[in-house]
């Protein structure tokens, strides 16, 4: 009985009003047939004995009216009166989860859910890592809220440019994640670089200043059999180069690896860092 009770809570999906109304019509209906057992087994005997103080089809029929009346109505009710709370808690939860995996600021996901993405998603893909340059300098020089509004229009900006079928998030600060999908190798790329120009080529507007900012990013891809830890390394191994050599640049990991095997003091590399040093990029990637 209990399992087929919370079979019926389970089905009943109480997400839905609907779903609570079939809830309680069904507990209606088996307070109903119970009654009707109970009626069945204990009236004859009380009959036989002579304890009825009518005549035993009478009290049949009586007892059968009132388990629709009573029975019926009193457990539809308290079937109703519960539903409705599992559909409120139902609902509270999906609320709480959301709120759980939204970025507060942004109203993207946040690291967690972005995590989540990336651990169910196959090959044919690629994560980029964008992170904002010298954001330090533009909170310093605007403020904390004007660095606020242009994480938001960040943000806005990697909504837009990138269809449903990627996973856009905020990973913290003026961090983002983008999970590309859908797209040849080529395309996404292009897709990845199209938006580091667009962040560039348009200054920010915020409380009537003008704040031109740009972005960098490491690309790596999600191949079949590699592991989300390895990919998620070397995406951001390849954001430390992108910064390493200048910023405002996009570094898909092969050419990490082609910089790393060229010689990145080569390449200007040693003057500037992403704040761990040159040394930490150059051991990265093993030279
Ligand atoms: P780089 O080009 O190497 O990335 O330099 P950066 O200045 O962008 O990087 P750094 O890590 O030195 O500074 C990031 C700053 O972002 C420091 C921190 O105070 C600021 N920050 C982190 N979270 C927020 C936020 O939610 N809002 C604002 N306004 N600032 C934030
Ligand atoms: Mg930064
Ligand atoms: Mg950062």
């Amino acid at each position: 009985m209990r399992n087929w009770m919370s079979l019926q809570a389970d089905l009943g999906n109480f997400q839905y009003r609907r779903n609570v109304y079939v809830f309680a019509l069904k507990m209606s209906f088996l307070a109903v047939i119970l009654s009707g057992v109970i009626i069945a087994l204990t009236i004859p005997p009380l009959g036989f004995f002579g304890l009825l103080p009518m005549t035993l089809p009478h009290a049949i029929g009586f007892a059968a009216i009132f388990s629709w009346l009573v029975g019926g109505t009193v457990s539809g009710m308290l079937s109703l009166a519960a539903g409705f709370t599992m559909h409120e808690l139902t609902l509270s939860r999906a609320e709480f989860e959301k709120l759980s995996r939204t970025d507060t600021l942004s109203g993207l996901l946040n690291r967690r859910a972005f995590t989540e993405a990336l651990e169910t998603t196959e090959d044919n893909a690629s994560l980029v890592i964008f992170d904002v340059d010298r954001f330090k300098a533009i909170n310093d020089r605007f403020g904390h809220a004007c660095g606020d509004a242009v994480i938001m229009a960040v943000s806005a900006v990697l909504t837009s440019a990138f269809d449903e079928l990627s996973v856009v998030a905020r990973l913290g600060g003026e961090e983002f994640g983008v999970i590309v999908s859908g797209e040849p190798l080529e395309a996404r790329l292009e897709r990845i670089h199209a938006v580091r120009a667009r962040i560039a080529g348009r200054p920010i507007t915020v409380e009537g200043q003008n704040i031109a900012i740009t972005i960098s990013g490491g690309v790596a891809d999600l191949v079949a059999g590699r592991s989300k830890q390895q990919v998620y390394a070397s995406a951001d191994r390849a954001l430390y180069l992108a910064k390493a050599l200048g910023r405002n640049r996009v570094v898909h990991e092969r050419e990490g690896l082609q910089h790393a095997w060229h010689g990145l003091a080569e390449n200007g590399f040693g003057t500037e860092s992403r704040g761990t040093g040159s040394d930490n990029v150059m051991q990265a990637y093993g030279i």
